[in-house]
């Protein structure tokens, strides 16, 4: 942490200190200036990661700081501040963008100081930098792992909005890797989904650890819905259906407890070979949830035409509920529209007690989050629900 160094640019002594108190607090460094005309030397002197600069200020604005330090090259994460409204900071950060700069987010004024918390550590998080950093990881690598065993199956909890009970849990696969340790998916799905010969093996795998740990699981009396995302490229593998079933029939798991996840962009890709395996699936009685809706592009028409059971509204919507008017009207919206549609409908990226409140509400079904819980191993999801149940009953 102490390679972190925090510039604030504030004409307002107070939001100095108050943004200096947090990153005091957080134990990194930070030197704030409240006139921008010291800004530049500051920069070249300080050499700050991470910049949290304000819009408008006297003299010099946002925008003239956002030039100068493009003509630095800076590659640090920069963070606006400001009362604007939405429009004028996100046209700002996509100049900033534009600029060839590391915009890294926006914060609206007043502070909230959860939020100021959140970016920060964010940006001098290690577990990010393990997330994002190109590992090297090649086809052959992973072709191995699977071969090895090295992939894991974490849960993450799904529960009941209106009684708090669990009825299930998304199934998040990683990579236990022996020298990056814990790898995240985001890091190795699109390597994987470069070729049927890794996304194949690599989804049966998942699925096959899926079905044994439900066997234990069963075996202790909890009978759990399962959730598993579905890679779009493996919605034009003919044999999808018939591989998937004889695995439920193998492990004599009742395809109405399997939600296979896809994404409404994977969905349409090719929609008439689409449409053809998923009502298979669904003849077979496995369930299907339309994953991440109100990212992709696809049209409402198609997607009406699909047999889905349920749509999962996207994490970046939920997430901001508390404190972004627009995610929320878009929030609300998928949730009636799944309700309209006949649908179930899940949120996922619950990450505070008032959008958990404010999702029952609306009538949301489902709900899934950091809030309730984070994904975690097999073992520690079977403490949580047992210490979930406790308190619940
Ligand atoms: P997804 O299906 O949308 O999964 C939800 C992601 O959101 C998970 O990230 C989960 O950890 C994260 N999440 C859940 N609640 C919160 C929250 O409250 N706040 C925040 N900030 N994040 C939350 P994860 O595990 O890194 O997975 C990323 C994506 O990788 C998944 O997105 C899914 O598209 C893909 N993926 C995961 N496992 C598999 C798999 O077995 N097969 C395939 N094809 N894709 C997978
Ligand atoms: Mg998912
Ligand atoms: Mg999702």
């Amino acid at each position: 942490m102490s390679n972190n160094r925090v510039l604030i640019i504030d004409d307002d002594k107070r939001i100095c200190r108050i943004i200096k108190r947090v990153a005091d607090d957080l134990g990194v460094d930070s030197l704030a200036i409240d006139n921008p005309a010291e800004f530049e030397s500051a920069y070249l002197r300080y050499e700050p990661n991470i910049i949290l600069m304000d819009l408008q200020m006297p003299r010099l604005d946002g925008i003239e700081l956002l030039r100068k330090l493009a003509e630095q090259h800076s590659e640090a994460a920069i963070i606006l501040v400001s009362g604007m409204d939405r429009s004028v900071l996100e046209t700002t950060d996509e100049l900033g963008k534009s600029l060839g700069l590391n915009m890294v987010g926006v914060l609206n004024k007043p502070i909230d100081i959860d939020d100021l918390k959140i970016i920060l550590e964010k940006n001098f998080d290690p577990l990010k930098e393990r997330r994002t950093q190109s590992l090297a990881l090649t086809a052959e690598d992973l072709k191995k792992a699977i071969a090895e065993n090295e992939l894991v199956v974490h849960y993450q909890p799904q529960i009941s909005l209106a009684s708090g009970n669990v009825i299930g849990a998304e199934a998040l696969v990683r990579w236990q890797h022996p020298e990056h340790g814990l790898v995240f998916p985001d890091s190795f799905i699109p390597l994987a989904e470069e070729s049927r010969e890794l996304i194949g093996p690599l989804t049966y795998s998942v699925i096959e650890t899926v079905l044994q740990d439900d066997v234990a699981r069963r075996g202790s009396g909890v009978e759990l819905n399962i959730s598993i995302n579905l890679s779009p490229r493996l919605l034009s593998d003919l044999s999808l259906p018939d591989k998937v079933d004889g695995l439920l029939a193998k492990y004599q798991f009742d395809p109405n407890r399997l939600l296979l996840e896809v994404t409404e962009s994977g969905a349409m890709e090719d929609p008439s070979l689409t449409m053809d395996i998923l009502t298979r699936l669904r003849l077979k009685n496995i369930r299907l949830s339309l994953d991440d809706f109100g990212t992709g592009f696809s049209s409402l028409v198609q997607l009406y035409r699909m047999p889905f059971n349920e749509i999962k509204v996207d994490k970046s919507f939920v997430m901001k509920v508390s404190k972004d008017k627009e995610a929320a009207a878009i929030a609300r919206l998928t949730v009636d529209l799944g309700h309209s549609l006949g649908l179930e409908v899940v949120a996922e990226g619950i990450e505070d007690q008032y959008t958990y409140d404010w999702l029952k509400e609306l009538g949301c079904e489902i709900g899934q989050g950091y809030f309730i819980s984070r994904p975690v191993d097999v073992d520690q999801f079977s403490k949580w629900m047992d210490d979930h149940s406790k308190f619940t009953h």
